[in-house]
């Protein structure tokens, strides 16, 4: 049984058409980093919840989840058209294991994400955890169009905070885009281009990687991984990759 909890929306933002941020103002327990929770409203009498993962850092509120509305979904059309002062329900309690608090430290962090995948990354480097377990970091973002890429101002004030820590590549698979690279992240994976752009392999005595987003990248990325000798990562045996599949 869920445990839900009053909260109420004290921010949205649109960041393109279909895509859009929440923040709310909820007592939650305390969570880490990676953790999603369930946001759900009552719909025809009936509460339909769906997991989101925290965009904010533990220690910062309000909380926030990042989205994009599903037309034929039953939550997110009404959930995209909410307004500070509305009413959601939320878990109490934030669920999941794509943190790194069992991750073993090393030399590079990759962080794969396909469109709102982006999100619960954002909430992770926020916190010290990354920057105490790897010497660098280096974030994907695969998405249709450049007007996908958000958050452009909470990755540079973080790129500022890490200077040559981190590296952010998109990849933009509708349109060229300045230095984004194109297609998939699968596809710049395979040709060997995304590492390339980083100057560094993915290996398994060098890399941890995380991937977050839709199935297909996340079934051809673990196949690629595999084959270069990275493990799923386990909680009681550490492996160089985790997953998170939102849909
Ligand atoms: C652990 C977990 C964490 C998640 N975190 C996020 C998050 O932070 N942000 C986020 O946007 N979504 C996230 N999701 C997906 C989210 O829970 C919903 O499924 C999604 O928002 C659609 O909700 P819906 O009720 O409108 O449609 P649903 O009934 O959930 O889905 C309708 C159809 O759309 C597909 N679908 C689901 N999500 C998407 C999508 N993003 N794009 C295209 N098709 C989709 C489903 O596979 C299904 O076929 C997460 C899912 C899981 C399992």
């Amino acid at each position: 049984m869920n445990d839900w909890v009053k909260a109420t929306v004290v921010g949205r933002h649109q960041w393109a058409e279909g895509l859009f941020s929440l923040q709310f103002e909820a007592p939650i327990a305390d969570y880490v980093a990676g953790q999603y929770i369930k946001v759900a409203l009552d719909i025809e009498g009936e509460r339909v919840g769906r997991p989101y993962s925290l965009v904010n850092a533990p220690q910062d509120r309000p909380l926030e989840i990042y989205f994009n509305e599903v037309p034929s979904g039953p939550l997110t059309p009404p959930l995209s058209a909410l307004n500070p002062g509305d009413s959601v329900w939320l878990t109490a309690t934030a669920n999941g294991i794509f943190t790194l608090e069992t991750v073993e430290p090393a030399k590079t962090l990759w962080m794969l994400a396909t469109g709102t995948g982006l999100g619960v990354y954002l909430s992770i480097l926020r916190t010290r955890d990354p920057w105490e377990k790897f010497e660098r970091v280096v974030l994907v973002h695969g998405v249709r169009q450049s007007s996908d890429l958000a958050y452009g101002e909470t990755l540079d004030v973080i790129g500022e905070r890490y200077e040559g820590r981190f590296t952010v590549v998109p990849v933009v698979s509708r349109e060229t885009h300045g230095s984004a690279l194109g297609g998939r992240i699968t596809e710049r994976l395979e040709d060997g281009s995304l590492e390339e752009r980083i100057g560094e392999r993915i290996d398994p005595t060098l890399s941890h990687v995380m991937l977050c987003g839709n199935s297909a990248m996340i079934k051809d990325a673990k196949e690629i991984l595999e084959a270069r000798g990275l493990a799923r990562h386990r909680r009681h045996a550490p492996g160089q990759y985790t997953t998170e599949q939102y849909h």
